[in-house]
């Protein structure tokens, strides 16, 4: 298992770059060929080693974007929220018209033998459904079966100072995809919009950037979820504005209301979270993490606030023993 451990956390680190700052990423090695230190990938019905884990160049998935996945967190060898990813691929799927061609219970097995058998205690999981192969028009009906492949590494975080000091971010210049033309909260394998403002985020020097939506709403970063915490109560935009209804936002709601802390969606402007005393961000990857730094001004002093950090230290606390599985 060690083998395989450290491996994958050599080989595997760009698993998870969507959500990290590209100058946290870390440098991927050449792939290695010891057959032990592969990973097992599950490609639409068996696993199979990482070198041989190939899609056809005739998927739309790769074609058009034409798919949906799902970013799932292993804490302690416990699925963390898996009903819950679970749930929100099938919507996404079906949002699509997109026919998975397994139940969500049979999707949940293979996530947990992948787990086991490469290893993994602490790690990330990337389910995949690609519309399939077809012809080169974009016609999905041309495309007969999905296509599943599911990913068990591990993943590199936000390196852990980003924890102690905070993330920069800045306002992204581009809006967030509008709800009419293709609903954010679709976790589609499209997400030209948000590498367009993640490049912008990165060119910036910053971690993340704030996408807003046609209105001028704050709506969500490229690859979490936003809230602000304001005279001791937590504000996050309503699903409204244009968002993915990330699982990481819904449990900090979660947490805010066991702690008795006042929470609270509703849609806002970037006055308003520019006038506020904490700012933090959520994610699978990114988990709670505060922001320091928002268009070059300092929130909360430079440092991360006090609710922010009540709710980080709660987070570590429900995830780190017996993460739920619900
Ligand atoms: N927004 C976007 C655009 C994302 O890609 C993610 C990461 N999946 C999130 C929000 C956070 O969602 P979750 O907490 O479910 O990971």
């Amino acid at each position: 298992m060690t083998t395989i451990d450290t491996a994958v956390s050599t080989m595997r680190d760009g698993t998870a770059v969507e959500v990290l700052a590209a100058e946290d990423a870390p440098t991927n090695t050449a792939p290695t060929k010891n057959e032990d230190a592969m990973l097992k990938i599950w490609m639409d019905g068996e696993f199979v080693n990482e070198d041989e884990a190939k899609i056809s160049v005739f998927d739309h998935g790769v074609l058009y974007g034409d798919g949906c996945f799902e970013g799932i967190r292993v804490y302690n060898g416990r699925i963390f929220k898996l009903r819950s990813h679970m749930k929100r691929l099938f919507e996404s799927a079906k949002a699509i018209q997109l026919e998975v061609p397994y139940s969500i219970e049979e999707l949940e097995d293979v996530l947990r033998e992948g787990v086991k058998l490469n290893g993994i205690v602490d790690g990330y999981i990337r389910p995949v459904i690609t519309r399939g192969k077809g012809t080169l028009g974009i016609n999905p009906a041309q495309c007969p079966r999905a296509g599943v492949f599911v990913i068990c590494a591990k993943i590199q975080l936000y390196p852990p100072e980003a924890y102690e000091t905070g993330l920069k971010i800045i306002t992204c210049s581009r809006p967030r995809v509008n709800r009419a033309a293709l609903d954010p909260a679709v976790k589609s394998l499209n997400y030209l919009n948000n590498i367009m403002g993640k490049v912008e985020s990165t060119n910036a020097g910053c971690h993340e950037a704030v996408m807003l939506n046609a209105a001028g709403q704050v709506a969500e970063c490229t690859g979490d979820n936003i809230f602000f915490v304001k005279d001791g109560k937590v504000v996050t935009p309503d699903l409204e504005a244009g968002l993915l209804a990330g699982i990481t936002r819904a449990f900090a709601m979660d947490i805010c209301e066991n702690l008795g802390i006042p929470c609270e969606e509703k849609l806002f402007g970037l006055e308003e979270l520019k006038g506020a005393d904490e700012i933090f961000l959520t994610g699978t990857a990114a988990e709670i993490v505060s922001v320091t730094t928002f268009d070059g001004e300092p929130i909360s002093g430079g440092v991360p606030g006090e609710v922010t950090k009540r709710l980080l230290g709660e987070f570590r606390r429900l995830t780190s023993v017996d993460a739920a599985e619900d």
